[in-house]
């Protein structure tokens, strides 16, 4: 095998990396997850369950051995610290103990108004949304730092325009890019890059409950004229993630098919 051959994943651009994907069982985390083992990397696919993320998992070790399935609550402080303990303890991509790469994509709406919108579904997007985030940067912090690492917060367009309905979502989403740029400053001098990736509408669950209508004059406000696919953002992150994304960081990449423009 020589290294022009495109079954040897040693060419590839993530090769020998641990990359830590939460919400990975479906929509977007799984595109990223799937898109980050084409690259090379090796996959710890995060959802609520084990058993959720399990079949993308499946999918991402066919692609690049060794990638495994995990289940935790993002917002538990505890269970992620020992989570991450276990991914790097067993996971290291042929290299160095991961992660190396770290994507917060897990993520939830409680959409309601202002008036309406109960104490627990603030909290419990926020506790998702934003303290999981932190809570999964906390864990990975010695391991990219070690690593020259990545991370990639997914963020949301509505974090720079607000949303009517999405006071708890769009709050939770503007604080991981006050998040990001702290990571970034602070992580800097250890070669650890830290961005957001903030997706318009984008065709998964999330969106499912969106009926024909809406969708259409949905479309009809997006310059590019369709909702985005989940490809659409894996594709940024493998950018950031990627060789490309060297000199990158502290950004908050907007991928909305013009709709914020
Ligand atoms: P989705 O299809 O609803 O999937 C959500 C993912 O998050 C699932 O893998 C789910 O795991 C996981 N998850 C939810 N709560 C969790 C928790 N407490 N602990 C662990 N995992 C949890 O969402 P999506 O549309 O792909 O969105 C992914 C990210 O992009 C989210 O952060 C979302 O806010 C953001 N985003 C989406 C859009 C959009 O239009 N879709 C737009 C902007 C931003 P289970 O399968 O186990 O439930």
């Amino acid at each position: 095998m020589t290294s022009s051959d495109p079954n040897d994943s040693s060419s590839k651009p993530l090769a020998g990396q641990v990359a830590l994907v939460t919400g990975a069982s479906r929509g977007i985390g799984q595109a990223i997850a799937i898109r980050l083992a084409q690259d090379g990397a090796q996959v710890a696919c995060v959802a609520t369950s084990q058993e959720n993320a399990q079949p993308v998992a499946d999918a991402c070790s066919a692609i690049t051995p060794g990638a495994r399935a995990f289940g935790v609550d993002v917002s538990d402080t505890d269970a992620v610290a020992a989570l991450v303990k276990q991914i790097s303890s067993s996971m290291d991509g042929g290299g160095k103990a991961g992660p190396h790469i770290l994507v917060n994509n897990a993520g939830i709406t409680r959409d309601q108004i202002l008036m309406r919108m109960s104490e627990e579904d603030f909290d419990r997007v926020l506790d998702v949304n934003l303290k999981g985030a932190w809570n999964f940067i906390k864990a990975s912090t010695r391991a990219l730092m070690k690593n020259g690492g990545r991370v990639v917060n997914i963020t949301s367009v509505v974090a720079l325009t607000g949303n009517a309905g999405q006071a708890n979502y769009a709050a939770s989403k503007a604080g991981l890019i006050g998040l990001t740029l702290s990571v970034a400053k602070e992580l800097a001098s250890r070669g650890v890059c830290a961005n957001a990736v903030a997706p318009g509408f984008i065709e998964t669950d999330m969106t499912a409950a969106l009926d024909d209508k809406a969708r259409s004059e949905l479309a009809a406000s997006i310059p590019l004229a369709r909702m985005g696919t989940p490809n659409d953002i894996a594709g940024a992150v493998a950018y950031l993630v990627g060789p490309g994304g060297a000199y990158i960081t502290g950004q908050t990449l907007v991928v909305d098919g013009g709709l914020s423009v």
